[in-house]
């Protein structure tokens, strides 16, 4: 590898104009000083966190970045949907980039580095600068053969502005007593801390696994990267926080390996293998769990396949 192959890329920042819209949705549930906020307000505001979070780590993340389990087409659709509803753009852009995250890990040409381009530029700075606009449509082609799937990457605001609209409605029927008040502060108030204050920590939820997942923590595998383990962020983001796992085996629907490391979307993947919605689950292999490095994991195999014909 040549110096010039090591050099960080030149990233261009941000353009302000382009950006006002994700600046704005920061700023908008501080509008909420003038409606108030009920109970139910924040409820909302907890439940659209982790039922969101789910789609994003299962949905976006497990399914369509690394293909760890299987589905059905209309099932498949339904998980996109419901993942473009945290406003985190299409779900082909999503996962392309991902992909390209895993196969130019802390190298220059990750989009997200932290160790290379620092925490700013890991954590937001690459989302609102211009050079990662647009969705590479080759990287992610298995999904790309599928036009509804199309469709919603270039809409992608169609799912998180009807959920707007749905959770306003609601709010005005439950803080008000009828629909008809959502442009009350009865309907707004929802709106204001139920949907966007939760879009807004869904955000940094997310984009902390971009950012702080390749720095703080434990590395219990040899991955060649900076990823990391760390059970507060696993907690935060139901299971991803399991990162340095992750980079070393990306193709399990797991992330935590082992019981003791929670992986709430785990468990409620599973669940809905029970159910039929998902099936064929990628597990993580005894040689790979117990191993240090690719190479360990190989001997491993060996010796756990000798140990099985002399059973
Ligand atoms: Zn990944
Ligand atoms: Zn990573």
């Amino acid at each position: 590898m040549n110096q010039q192959v090591l050099a960080p890329e030149i990233r261009r920042k941000p353009i302000l104009k382009q950006e006002i819209a994700f600046a704005i949705v920061h700023l908008i549930p501080l509008a909420a000083v003038w409606t108030g906020a009920t109970l139910f307000d924040w409820i909302v505001c907890a439940f659209l966190y982790v039922f969101r979070m789910f789609w994003i780590t299962g949905g976006y993340h497990r399914y369509f970045a690394h293909k760890s389990y299987k589905t059905s087409r209309w099932f498949q659709f339904v998980i996109a949907f419901m993942a473009q509803t945290s406003a985190q753009k299409g779900v082909l852009w999503w996962a392309a980039h991902h992909r390209h995250h895993h196969r130019h890990s802390d190298t220059p040409q990750d989009p997200h580095s932290m160790k290379i381009y620092g925490f700013w530029y890991s954590h937001v700075g690459w989302i609102v600068g211009p050079d990662f606009k647009e969705t590479d449509y080759k990287v992610i082609g298995d999904y790309a053969k599928y036009p509804e799937l199309v469709w919603l990457n270039k809409h992608y605001l169609v799912p998180p502005v009807m959920l707007a609209v749905a959770v306003t409605a609601i709010g005005a029927y439950v803080n008000g007593g009828s629909v008809f008040l959502m442009f009350t502060s009865a309907g707004l108030s929802t709106l204001l801390i139920g949907f966007f204050l939760s879009t807004v920590i869904l955000y940094h939820g997310t984009f902390s696994i971009n950012s702080i997942m390749h720095k703080f923590g434990n590395q219990r595998y040899e991955t060649g990267d900076e990823s990391r383990n760390s059970v507060w962020l696993a907690l935060l983001t139901m299971g991803e926080g399991w990162h340095n796992n992750h980079h070393y085996y990306e193709t399990a629907s797991r992330q935590g390996f082992f019981w003791w490391e929670i992986d709430i979307t785990w468990y409620m993947l599973k669940a809905m293998s029970w159910v039929g919605l998902i099936h064929d689950l990628k597990g993580v292999p005894k040689h790979v769990k117990f191993s240090k490095n690719k190479g360990h994991a190989v001997e491993l195999r060996k010796e756990y396949e000798a140990v099985k014909k002399s059973a």
